[in-house]
């Protein structure tokens, strides 16, 4: 399964927040064998959140979209994705009635809005906060508030699988340039994806769907490279 992040907010453009969203979203996806193949963060604007939510719904098998729930004039994610999916926004019975039942509220505490979904969405309820999220097509919204988002993604984590990978880090006690020639015949051999990742070390990630054949590529590196002893 192949899928895109769109991280919302001008916030996160400006630095003034780390989007640790996009890196939980990432690690969660990655355990599950899912491949995430773009990040993109988009300021809080209907036209450039439409436009990249259509974009990656045609070509990913899910697009998950964060941030921008909110009812504040800047939280606009959910009237963009309703635009991209050619939607109107129209309460959700289903999530209005379970913020009367399970959050306490009576529909006069809410802002207007809040329950608001696109037409035909399934509703994602927010246990951690008030705004719900929903799925549409294969588009999952969630919030912006880390425990909001992480708690709404665990509600729908199992639909998102891939194939089990297996992935070995190899740290070298060489420099990068003295390792070019093991890296490239090592995924010439091996039915496996090398990564280098210099630091203070140089860490070299072997991965693959074959255990085995992740297995003997980190064998074949381990007699060819000076191993590092620490960790580093
Ligand atoms: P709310 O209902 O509280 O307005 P929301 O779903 O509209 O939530 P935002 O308004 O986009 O979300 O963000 C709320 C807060 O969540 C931000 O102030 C920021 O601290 C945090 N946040 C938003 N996006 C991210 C992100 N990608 N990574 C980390 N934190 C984030
Ligand atoms: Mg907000």
């Amino acid at each position: 399964m192949k899928v895109a992040l769109v991280t919302v907010g001008d916030e996160l453009l400006a630095g003034r927040t780390t989007n640790t969203n996009a890196t939980w979203l990432c690690a969660q996806l990655d355990d599950r064998g899912v491949d995430v193949e773009r990040v993109t963060t988009v300021p809080d604007r209907v036209g450039d959140i439409a436009r990249v939510v259509n974009e990656y719904h045609a070509e990913y098998d899910a697009v998950l979209v964060t941030g921008g729930l909110g009812p504040t004039h800047d939280d606009v994610t959910m009237e963009a994705v309703a635009a991209a999916f050619g939607r109107s926004l129209v309460e959700h019975d289903e999530a209005l009635t379970w913020l009367e039942e399970e959050g306490g509220y009576t529909r006069q505490d809410l802002t207007a809005g809040t329950t608001h979904l696109p037409r035909g969405a399934r509703a994602l309820h927010n246990v951690e906060g008030v705004a719900p999220g929903c799925v549409i097509g294969t588009a999952y919204v969630l919030p912006g508030v880390p425990a909001e988002m992480r708690a709404m993604f665990e509600s729908v984590a199992a639909e998102f699988t891939g194939e089990d990978r297996y992935r070995e880090v190899v740290v070298a006690n060489e420099p990068e340039s003295a390792l070019l020639e093991h890296l490239t015949t090592v995924q010439e051999r091996f039915d496996v994806a090398v990564g280098s990742y210099p630091g203070e070390h140089v860490r070299i990630a072997v991965q693959g769907t074959d255990e085995a054949a992740v297995s003997a590529a980190v064998t074949w590196l381990t007699e060819r490279v000076d191993v590092a002893t620490t960790n580093e």
